[in-house]
Order: structure tokens, then C-alpha cells, then sequence
């Protein structure tokens, strides 16, 4: 069956006693046992719970994967999946990652004797140059935050199997609705299901979808014994928001498509990154590995750093805030937020500027949000440039 089917039907046949159409909210921390050693596949909701168990299911559908884990948040997911690493191991990354996994490797992973080295995301020479003997995991994120470059899944898959590691992708931004890396050589995909696979900004989950069984049975040891799962009912809402991922990911993408080009001709931008203009240094990638170009607009000002603050006050339908993947428009100023720990030299060179602004483009009237952004960036003056 295609995407849009699974979305809405993997894992969620009506419930078996009572025909209920949609999967109940199992909201029970244990199971009653016929007797001893005689319980229906599930004890006690930590280890599992049906409602989980659906959700886990239709999201290893959509990934085109034979295994699925639901964890708590994003985060939990990333721990689990860094359970997999030992003292010695050596991690590859990209220097474009979200900042949360960038503090956990560094505060938590670093400290246990686990090395971690980082390379221009783009470069697909430079994981070749990197990748050591040692090296047990190369972790990308593509498009990445908040510039929105992208990397190349199939090449960097390439040259970690030749070195027996394993590529694990950060598929929040893109969903699996605009590309699927597993199909491209990746071995694990993790997700923030906060964003666009519940996609309606409220819940905190993740998620991790593999075909590797030793990998799967590792992370689901690990779910089970560390225990950051999601409540049934969490569970539920992110199943629930998970039917509509197909319509909105393609609203998402028009509305984007719309916001970049009405950027792009705006005397006070300075330049758009979005993959979808043919300007973008990633378009040819873009076109290549994703179905569309996704719902993420990043924009320069020309100006100053006041005339942003005066251009985010006058907003009225984006909001000013973190986070993204939503049915509604947000907003960010990633060197005062979402960037704001890393030192601002570090920021500038990265291209992390205090004039960069990154869009969700929610799935309101693409009319309404580009008329908001018109009547806010009015109000800036226009730049003697
Ligand atoms: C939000 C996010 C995370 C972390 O997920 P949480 O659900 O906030 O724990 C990881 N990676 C990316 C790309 C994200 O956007």
C-alpha cells in the first residue's frame, strides 16, 4: 500500500474485543495473567503497551522499516540509540546538528571515553578523510538546522559500510513523507515526532526505525531498561497526527514554495535558504533525495539586528517561537534561541548570523502568511545597501 494508506492504516487494526475503529488509549500500567506464565504478549507498560505498539508499527511503516521504537521525546530516542556505543568507540557527525544532540555527545558521551568528531555536512570527502577504524556510528542530519543544507545519505552510507559503521539519520525535518533513508543505505533513523509526525505541537516524542536487528534489539533493551516511553496517551495523539502527515506535508511544501520565492524578491532580504530554489547550493541533491522540498525557510536580513526585533514584534500570525513541524507558523531567531549556547565567533563562521530568521511555514492560507510577513517587514526600514 502507498504512504498516505499506511499513515492511516499500518498497525491499526479495529481493536480485537471490541471493534473499536480506532486504537483505543490503553491507558493501563499492567496486564491481568490467566495464570502463571500466561499473559496476552503484553505485563506491564513500560516493556510495552498496545497503544505504543501501534504507533510503533505504522511509523516503521513509513519508513520502510521492519522494526520500530516510540520513546518519550527526540532526545530519548538519541540516547537510546548511543546506548549502542562503549568506551573507545569514535562518532562522525556533521558540524550542522541540532544542538541537543550536540550536547549529548559532548556533556554526556564525551565524558564516558567516546570520541566525537564533526565535518562540514556537505563534504562527502571530508567523512572519508574522518572515518577511523574505531568508528561505530556516522550521525547526519539532513536538511539540517537552521540553514537547511543537505548531505548526501547514499554517499556517506557508502563509505561508513566500508568501514563496518553504521549510518544513523536525523529524519525530523524532512519526515518520512519527503524522503526515506533507509531505501538509501541508512541503517538507523531517529525522529522527534514533536515536529512534523505529530504535527500539531502537542506532544513531546521520538522515535527510532531500523532494519537492523542487532541494532533493534539492543535499543529495545535499552527502552525497556532506561524507560523513556511514551505515555498511552501521548502514544495515541501522535497516531492520531500521524494520519494526516501526507496532506500536510504537501501544504507544507506549497506554502513554503510560495513564502521562499515572495522572500526571495523582498528589497530588505539579503538571501533565502530554502532547497526548493534552484539558487539553493543543494537543489540537484534535493531533487535527487527528497519527494518535495519541505516546509522550512531560513532568511537573512539586510540590516541590523534591531530591525529583526522590530520585524518579529509586528508578526501577527507567525509566532515568535522554537520548535517547528506544526499545523501553525512559528518563527525563530536561531542566534538568540534555538543557537543561542553555541559562542557567537562559532555561530557567525557556521553562517548562524544575528540576522538570520528560520520559518515553519504551518498550512494556514499561504496568502494570510505571506500578507504577515509583507506587513511586518514594512515596518523595517529598507536597507541602503
Ligand atoms: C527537536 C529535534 C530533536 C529533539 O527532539 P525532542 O522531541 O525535542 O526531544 C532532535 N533532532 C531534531 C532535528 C529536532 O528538530
Amino acid at each position: 500500500m502507498k504512504f498516505a494508506t499506511r499513515a492511516i492504516h499500518a498497525g491499526q487494526e479495529p481493536d480485537p474485543s471490541t471493534g473499536a475503529t480506532i486504537t483505543p488509549i490503553f491507558q493501563t500500567s499492567t496486564y491481568t495473567q490467566a495464570g502463571l506464565g500466561q499473559n496476552k504478549g503484553y505485563e506491564y507498560s513500560r516493556t510495552g503497551n498496545p497503544t505504543r505498539t501501534a504507533l510503533e508499527a505504522c511509523l516503521a511503516s513509513l519508513e520502510n522499516a521492519h522494526y520500530g521504537l516510540a520513546f518519550s521525546s527526540g532526545m530519548a530516542a538519541t540516547s537510546a540509540i548511543l546506548s549502542l556505543l562503549r568506551p573507545g568507540d569514535h562518532v562522525l557527525s556533521c558540524d550542522d546538528l541540532y544542538g541537543g544532540s550536540y550536547r549529548i555527545f559532548e556533556k554526556v558521551m564525551r565524558p564516558t571515553g567516546v570520541d566525537i568528531s564533526y565535518v562540514d555536512a556537505r563534504d562527502v570527502d571530508a567523512y572519508a578523510a574522518a572515518i577511523r577504524p574505531e568508528t561505530k556510528l556516522v550521525w547526519i542530519e539532513t536538511p539540517t538546522n537552521p540553514l537547511l543544507t543537505l548531505v548526501d545519505i547514499a554517499a556517506v552510507a557508502q563509505i561508513a559500510h566500508a568501514h563496518n559503521a553504521l549510518v544513523v539519520v536525523d529524519n525530523t525535518f524532512a519526515s518520512p513523507f519527503l524522503q526515506q533513508p533507509l531505501d538509501l543505505g541508512a541503517d538507523i533513523i531517529v525522529h522527534s515526532t514533536t515536529k512534523y509526525i505529530n504535527g500539531h505541537s502537542d506532544v513531546v516524542g521520538g522515535a527510532v526505525l531500523t532494519n537492523d536487528r542487532g541494532a533493534y534489539e539492543a535499543i529495545k533493551f535499552y527502552q525497556n531498561a532506561a524507560g523513556g516511553v511514551p505515555s498511552p496517551f501521548d502514544a495515541w495523539l501522535t497516531l492520531r497526527g500521524v494520519k494526516t502527515l501526507a496532506v500536510r506535508m504537501r501544504q507544507h511544501c506549497e506554502n513554503a514554495r510560495r513564502v521562499a520565492s515572495f522572500l526571495a524578491g523582498h528589497p530588505n532580504v539579503e538571501r533565502v535558504y530554502y532547497p526548493g530554489l534552484e539558487s539553493h547550493p543543494d537543489h540537484a541533491l534535493a531533487r535527487r533525495q527528497m519527494r518535495d522540498f519541505g516546509g522550512m525557510v531560513s532568511f537573512a536580513f539586510k540590516g541590523k539586528r534591531e530591525d529583526v526585533d522590530t520585524f518579529v514584534r509586528g508578526l501577527k500570525v507567525f509566532a515568535l517561537a522554537e520548535s517547528l513541524g506544526g499545523i501553525e507558523s512559528l518563527c525563530c531567531h536561531p542566534a538568540s534561541m534555538t543557537h543561542g549556547s553555541i559562542p557567537a565567533e562559532e555561530r557567525e563562521k557556521r553562517g548562524v548570523t544575528d540576522t538570520l530568521l528560520r520559518l515553519s511555514v504551518g498550512i494556514e492560507d499561504a496568502d494570510d502568511l505571506i500578507a504577515d510577513l509583507e506587513q511586518a517587514l514594512a515596518r523595517v526600514p529598507v536597507a541602503a545597501h
